[in-house]
């Protein structure tokens, strides 16, 4: 299965999908239910091409590497090359906004990070970041307030708005500009609000981006 940017109309966006810029602990209430101190910069890691999948499609975890964790996350899709970006470069860079999962190996991520070493085999494997189709970002008259939610068997796991966030989504991808340069096609994740916890095959989980959509998707086993 090959994976395809789409607009929420179900038309190609018709740029290939590149890497996807990650930012921890970017709500303040994630940050403390993990024991994290609140940071003065974005913490930045990246996922590559390979671990995106739809979120359309069952959520497949690889059981065999200890909990896997969701994490709900507010996605921007980029559209133009940003490299040192201003504040109007940002925003006429961004042509997207989606839902997506920060799906994480937590028990391995807790052992790398107690021995210092870096978290991109908890981060960054294949499937763990399962992205939805993008809403055009000119159907949202601000993103200040966008509100991202996540349930599981109709519980209410997570709950949070573009509001919450340490560092709001334009000063996010103007500081990511800094560090890499963003290409067409690549997407930022914004960060997760509280209420992560592991997911298990045959939960039914719903993921819902304001009232732009609410995806059903499945917890399925990874087929080795
Ligand atoms: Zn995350």
């Amino acid at each position: 299965m090959s994976y395809r940017h789409q607009w929420k109309n179900g038309q190609s966006i018709g740029l290939p999908a590149g890497k996807v810029v990650c930012v921890g602990r970017n709500y303040a209430d994630h940050a403390a239910e993990l024991n994290n101190p609140i940071p003065s910069e974005p913490i930045l890691f990246i996922k590559p091409g390979t671990s995106i999948v739809s979120l359309h499609e069952p959520i497949a975890i690889p059981l065999s590497k200890g909990a896997v964790h969701y994490e709900a996350e507010i996605s921007v899709l980029i559209g133009k090359i940003l490299k040192n970006a201003g504040r109007t470069q940002v925003v006429e860079g961004m042509i997207g906004i989606g839902a997506a999962l920060d799906l994480t190996l937590r028990d391995l991520q807790a052992g790398l990070k107690e021995q210092g070493h870096p978290w991109e085999k908890a981060k960054a494997f294949d499937g763990s970041c399962p992205l939805s189709c993008f809403e055009p970002i000119q159907s949202f008259s601000t993103l200040n307030h966008i509100d991202i939610e996540l349930a599981i068997s109709g519980v209410i796991k997570q709950k949070g708005s573009s509001d919450q966030m340490l560092f709001d989504i334009p000063s996010l991808i103007e500081y990511i500009s800094t560090c890499f340069t963003l290409m067409p096609g690549d997407v930022v994740l914004t960060g997760t609000p509280k209420g992560v916890g592991p997911l298990t095959p045959g939960d039914p989980v719903q993921i819902r981006l304001c009232s732009h959509f609410a995806i059903n998707t499945l917890v399925v086993a990874e087929s080795a």
